[in-house]
């Protein structure tokens, strides 16, 4: 099974979701990158450029941990994780963005743009637009450039212009909206590095793509140092860039169960959470260029979402991944934030790694469902980043006083 076998003549479709809803001055950018992007996908030379430059720049390939203590304290499942918490800027989203700036390259722009919610893929951009030289601004809710000091401090010491946007509820919806502007405006030498596998047609497949990178080691390394293929691999879902990335190394192998792990928030009956496929509370929508299920109400409204994990409160999902869903090969799942909450203390009680609130997700549901497997079952999880961003939320949700005063007194110093 491939991903990029579209639906019947319906190029960008997968089932029914996905395609290009763009406004019709879009229409020549988007095909001249649906054409760079067939041409650099045919081109092994192509994929060779990516991979030296994830070697070279980001540490890639990133290893396969194998979790004894957690796997014991469980009495369950041997559990394993890929370590993309390892990467240059901490998390996957560097491999994609790397990709688009190699591509952006044959395209011949010199002016990227991105959107940003809790800053991270902002970050990353920056640092591929100072690595490869070309002018960079990124969109970032008002809101959310309050609550990102230190990711916005990152993206402008490093030459990028970061726009606090003021409209709508100041995050990241309203980013992407105005993103989309500037692309509308500038496109003769500007390139939108979409964040995650979400958008028109060719992002989804295109971020898949670069993201594939994750499972087609994690599955060669599993061989390495557990002897087989996993049992089940567990991935968190914001848009689901990095989970289609590790689902693509074993989707041909179909005893290997996927399962995507949404923001449970409060739980299902809250109404507060970003559980698109999950809960029941979704539905089939175009927005934002494409179709897929989406958090809104029956007029069509995008509702609020929530998350302890910025990265993950997100309306939409990416159009692969419902397909996936829909053709029962990905189970979705969903952590609450109070089991996030608890299984990131036992993960760095028992291993000493600090998952990013996203990664945890994942991390949550696993330990959900290992003790319930045999000693000689294996669990894979992908831990997409590392939580030294989260450390004031962390610090907040598990009630820590002194760093709650700490936080407190710096919030008043800086005027917040
Ligand atoms: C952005 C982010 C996510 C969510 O994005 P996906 O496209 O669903 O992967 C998950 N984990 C981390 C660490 C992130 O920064």
């Amino acid at each position: 099974m491939s991903i990029f076998d579209f639906a019947e003549g319906r190029e960008g479709y997968y089932g029914q979701y996905g395609g290009t809803f763009l406004p019709e001055i879009l229409a020549a950018t988007i095909e001249e990158l649906q054409d760079c992007f067939a041409s650099c996908k045919k081109d092994p030379a192509f994929w060779h450029e990516f991979i030296d430059l994830m070697q070279s720049y980001s540490g890639r390939p990133t290893p396969v941990t194998h979790l004894e203590n957690l796997s014991r304290h469980l009495g369950g499942a041997q559990i394993y994780v890929k370590r993309e918490d390892l990467n240059h800027t901490g998390s996957h989203k560097i491999n994609n963005v790397m990709g688009q700036g190699l591509l952006c390259r044959r395209l011949g722009k010199t002016r990227v743009i991105a959107e940003t919610g809790a800053g991270q893929h902002g970050y990353a951009t920056a640092t591929m637009a100072a690595r490869f030289g070309f002018r960079c601004k990124i969109y970032m809710g008002a809101v959310d450039v309050a609550r990102q000091r230190p990711n916005v401090f990152w993206m402008e010491r490093m030459g990028a212009e970061v726009m606090a946007v003021q409209d709508g509820q100041k995050t990241l919806k309203d980013a992407i909206n105005e993103a989309l502007r500037d692309w509308v405006t500038n496109m003769a030498d500007t390139h939108y590095v979409l964040g995650t596998a979400c958008g028109p047609h060719p992002f989804p497949e295109m971020v898949s793509f670069f993201q594939s990178i994750i499972g087609i080691e994690a599955r060669e390394q599993i061989q390495k140092v557990a002897g087989r293929l996993p049992d089940r691999v567990f991935a968190c879902v914001g848009g689901g860039s990095n989970a289609i990335g590790i689902f693509q190394g074993f989707l041909d192998d179909t005893d290997v169960e996927l399962v995507a792990s949404e923001a449970g928030g409060l739980g299902p009956e809250s109404g507060m959470h970003a559980a698109r496929l999950a809960y029941p509370d979704a539905s089939v929508g175009v927005a934002q260029g494409y179709k897929t299920y989406f958090l809104q109400d029956d007029d069509g409204n995008m509702k609020e979402t929530h998350s302890i994990a910025a990265g993950l409160d997100y309306i939409g999902v990416n159009p692969i991944l419902v397909d996936l869903w829909e053709k029962k090969r990905v189970r979705f799942e969903a952590a609450t934030d109070e089991q996030v909450r608890e299984a990131l203390q036992l993960v760095m009680r028992t291993e000493g790694l600090i998952p990013a609130l996203e990664s945890t997700h994942a991390f949550a549901r696993a330990i959900e469902e290992a003790p319930g497997m045999g000693t000689d079952e294996i669990i894979l999880i992908n831990q997409s980043g590392r939580g030294d961003k989260d450390i004031f939320t962390i610090a907040d949700a598990l009630d820590d006083q002194h760093w709650k005063t700490f936080i407190k007194e710096k919030a008043i110093e800086y005027g917040a």
